[in-house]
């Protein structure tokens, strides 16, 4: 499969379509879900082109979990949170919905995942979230 320089987040990290962004450096870019799974649920991806973690070359993987460590400290002082789920899907069949690999920081517990209907969170509780991750980097 190629890949799709169209998607959805090849857009967020080209700045043609708007994000609540917590972090950026020239190599990763984390910002809040849009559809949260749990308050403080948070992205991060490389700036690499690749569809899945299988197709990302092992540096910039290396780097990518680096500041998911990062971020996911941030956001356990900041949001006050004991666990957090780091999932990450590769491939249609593992459930990926957008074609760019992505990291997924989860303020919650595996047990609790999926149990609700996924739908949009209020973007200024987001913002409001997303502050307080950012301060805490
Ligand atoms: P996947 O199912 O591919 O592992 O996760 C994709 C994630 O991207 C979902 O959690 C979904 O809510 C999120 N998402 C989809 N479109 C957008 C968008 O336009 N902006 C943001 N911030 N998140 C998105």
């Amino acid at each position: 499969m190629l890949y799709d320089d169209q998607n959805i987040f090849a857009r967020i990290i080209r700045n043609e379509l708007p994000a609540i962004k917590v972090y950026e450096d020239e190599q990763v870019l984390a910002f809040m879900d849009i559809m949260p799974q749990a308050e403080g649920h948070t992205l991060v991806i490389p700036k690499t082109p690749a569809i899945t973690l299988l197709d990302l070359p092992p540096d910039a993987a290396a780097y990518t979990i680096q500041i998911v460590q990062k971020i996911a400290q941030a956001m356990k002082v900041a949001l006050d949170v004991q666990g957090i789920v780091l999932m990450q899907l590769s491939g249609a069949s593992a459930g990926q919905t957008v074609p760019h690999v992505h990291f997924h920081l989860i303020p919650s517990s595996v047990h609790e995942l999926g149990k609700h209907a996924l739908c949009m969170g209020d973007q200024e509780r987001i913002k409001a979230l997303a502050e307080k991750i950012k301060a805490e980097l």
